[in-house]
């Protein structure tokens, strides 16, 4: 299969590879889990997931180095923060030994799916954890399944990353004591309208802003928004419902201990944006897609670094960051998590 896979034409799709990792929490506990072939899930029609959306998932990459390795990137950090969605979603956390134990076997299982160094493309990993068990009345499931699947993808953008436009939305993704600041699925399923309304507008995303005084930027619903000022100074918007990003944690590393700029994490709000020089959105997927300009009801927000690319600001922490996934430069100590 691997050789005749044509990587550089792969996108963000289901493939499915040939195994994937299941293990089951009954009666109290996690099962040691395993490597399955069957792609299909097999649920009682009153699960707790298909009735109240009792799910939460993660999301993480497996990449080839130049020296041959396969390697994940963080992958502790994936794993602790499945735990808090859990635990916010009344899930038995998955324990972080079960959850490593299933990235390696499975990735170990799916060599072959793991792209070519060079490509573009990655493997991506989708963890996630739903309640299996049966439930009408509202309550928590007694039993849960977590799977972990994993699927080669493309890169994300072809030929070089080109600034997107967004708009700021006027539908809120969190409330302040919420769910915003983990990974359920249900911030998800209401986030699909918005995001449509916008991508018939013709915006590539919607920035959404605090819900509580809608003057505080929050984030891009699947990817935290991060700016440079003029003088270089690396801005993360910060708030309690704000999903931690592993890539923009990682950045602010990565800014502050290896490129020597100043970095602060803090309320940002929409009023001050036009002061600043670089804009882009951070995530897995993309790790930085820049932005060109922001549309807040019909006052364009314009970023001097344009729309044919990325700011040098944002270059620079892109090249540095993929450098340290792809093995081509040293990061923080204990950053790849080896498989092979
Ligand atoms: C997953 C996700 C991100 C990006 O997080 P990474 O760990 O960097 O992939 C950003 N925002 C939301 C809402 C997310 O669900």
């Amino acid at each position: 299969m691997a050789k005749e896979m044509d990587w550089g034409s792969l996108g963000f799709e289901y493939t499915p590879a040939a195994y994937r990792f299941v293990a089951t929490w009954r009666d109290g506990k996690w099962d040691e889990g395993q490597l399955t072939t069957d792609p299909t899930v097999h649920i009682n029609e009153c699960a707790g997931v298909l009735q109240y959306a009792q799910a939460c998932f993660e999301g993480l990459k497996a990449y080839r180095t130049e020296d041959g390795r396969v390697v994940t990137f963080r992958p502790e950090l994936n794993a602790e923060r499945m735990i808090d969605s859990a635990t916010r979603l009344e899930i038995p956390p998955v324990p972080k030994e079960l959850f490593m134990k299933g990235l390696d076997e499975l990735v170990k299982a799916n060599l072959d799916m793991v792209p070519p160094y060079g490509s573009g493309a990655t493997l991506y990993v989708r963890p996630y954890v739903f309640g299996s068990g049966e439930v009408i009345g509202v309550k928590p499931a007694d039993e849960y399944t977590f799977r972990m699947i994993c699927m080669p993808v493309g890169p994300y953008f072809k030929g070089g990353a080109k600034p997107v436009v967004v708009k700021i939305s006027d539908f809120d993704r969190a409330a302040p004591k919420g769910t915003g600041g983990i990974k359920a699925a249900l911030n998800y399923a209401m986030s699909l309208y918005a995001g449509t309304r916008a991508h018939e507008e013709g915006f590539a995303e919607n920035i959404y802003l605090d819900p509580a005084t809608r003057t505080k930027i929050e984030e891009a619903g699947g990817m935290n928004v991060v700016f440079i000022t003029k003088d270089g100074t690396f801005v993360t918007p910060k708030s309690e419902s704000i999903l931690p990003s592993v890539t923009r944690r990682s950045l602010e590393v990565v800014a502050k201990d290896m490129l020597g700029m100043k970095v602060e994490h803090r309320e940002v709000l929409l009023s001050e944006v036009p002061e600043f020089a670089e804009c882009g959105l951070v995530g897995t997927a993309a790790v930085i897609c820049p932005v060109g300009k922001i549309n807040d009801h019909g006052k364009v927000i314009e970023f001097p670094t344009g729309m044919d690319e990325m700011g040098p600001g944002l270059q620079k922490l892109y090249d540095t960051l993929t450098g340290i996934q792809m093995g081509r430069i040293e990061g923080p100590e204990g950053w790849l998590h080896e498989i092979k």
